[in-house]
């Protein structure tokens, strides 16, 4: 069976007092053996040191590669450029650049940016901060015999995010498709989606992100959603349509484990149809906890199902 990608999402706890679930939730994701772990930067007022503090935790952990959410909102270059140095003094070579969530009710255009405007800016900042300790490689120019180009070799992978179903904040309906082409043009190695609940709200937007131009691979992200509060908070958040089946069946089921059962067997499905469509591989929302992404996993069978015990990571 070929392998099947796969990696996760986790956020800093807001307090210290929650360090030891989170430690044992990343032992337990590090042992099913992902491609990276990828840790929220500033979501739900999270701060940039506790989002390094846990990617340190992974890297002095794990073999596995931590990942670092990054958001512009509201930093200047200079500020912006001082935190990415931060996080490369930290070993941390892995971003997943992001404009961030402006103030509430601040519409598009206000200053409340700061320098950086865009996600793909950040990206491009990434890149030219890295560059700064990048050793230098010689290529040869294409067309002019004999002549060698030198410049630094890019050290890091720069993700971005993708919006299957378009960004709330969007002023015409192809305009994430043209964000998501302007952040490749930066520099961009790979795209991690915003949830959605249907395969082919994924497959048709990486149909029409191809068309468009974009070729750099997008991952699904997905996200098991076990109770109505969990999913009421993340159409608030993200602007999704409601999924009526999903929410119909999480209503009326009374126990939370078939609740979290539900949970797991729709994005089980999911997670099979978009790697059946294509995926390069799938992004699991874990919420801090691995009993149930690891579940998703192993019911679309992308890990085999004995593959981790709740007695020993
Ligand atoms: P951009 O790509 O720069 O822009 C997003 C969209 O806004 C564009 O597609 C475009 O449609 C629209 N837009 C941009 N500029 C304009 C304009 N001038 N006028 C009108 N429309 C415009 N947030 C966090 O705070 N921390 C996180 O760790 C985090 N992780 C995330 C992980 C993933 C996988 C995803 C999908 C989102 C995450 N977010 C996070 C949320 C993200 O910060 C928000 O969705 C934000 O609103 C947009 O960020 P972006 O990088 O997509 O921005």
């Amino acid at each position: 069976m070929t392998r099947v990608p796969f990696s996760f999402e986790l956020y800093p706890p807001r307090s210290s007092a929650t360090d030891d679930a989170l430690h044992e939730t990343i032992r337990y994701l590090a042992a099913a053996g992902p491609d990276f772990l990828s840790v929220t930067y500033g979501a739900g007022g999270s701060t940039g040191g506790r989002s390094l503090e846990v990617l340190r935790h992974i890297r002095a952990t794990t073999d596995v590669e931590p990942l670092a959410h990054l958001t512009c909102v509201g930093n200047t270059y200079i500020d912006a450029a001082r935190l990415i140095r931060e996080f490369l003094d930290a070993g941390i070579l892995s971003f997943l650049a992001l404009r961030g969530d402006p103030p509430a009710n601040r519409p598009e255009g206000e200053p409340f940016l700061g320098d950086l405007e865009s996600a793909a800016q950040l990206v491009q900042l990434i890149d030219r901060v890295q560059a700064e300790r990048a050793p230098y490689e010689e290529s040869p120019v294409p067309g002019v015999p004999g002549a060698v180009r030198v410049a630094p070799r890019r050290h890091v992978n720069i993700a971005v995010a993708a919006f299957p179903n378009g960004h709330p904040r969007s002023a015409y309906s192809s305009q994430h498709v043209e964000a998501l082409l302007a952040k490749q043009a930066a520099g961009a190695t790979f795209a991690i989606t915003q949830l959605f609940f249907h395969a082919d709200h994924y497959l048709a937007f990486v149909e029409r992100a191809r068309r468009a131009g974009v070729t750099i691979p997008i991952l699904p992200g997905i996200m098991p959603i076990t109770s109505p509060a969990r999913l009421a908070r993340v159409l608030e958040l993200t602007g999704e349509e409601l999924p009526g089946e999903l929410q119909i069946a999480l209503e009326i089921e009374p126990t939370a484990e078939g609740r979290r059962r539900i949970g797991v067997e729709w994005s089980a499905r999911l997670a099979r149809e978009v790697v059946d469509g294509g995926a390069p591989g799938v992004h699991l929302y874990a919420f801090n906890q691995h009993e149930t992404v690891l579940d998703v996993l192993a019911e679309a069978e992308i890990i085999p199902a004995l593959q981790y015990s709740k007695g020993t990571p």
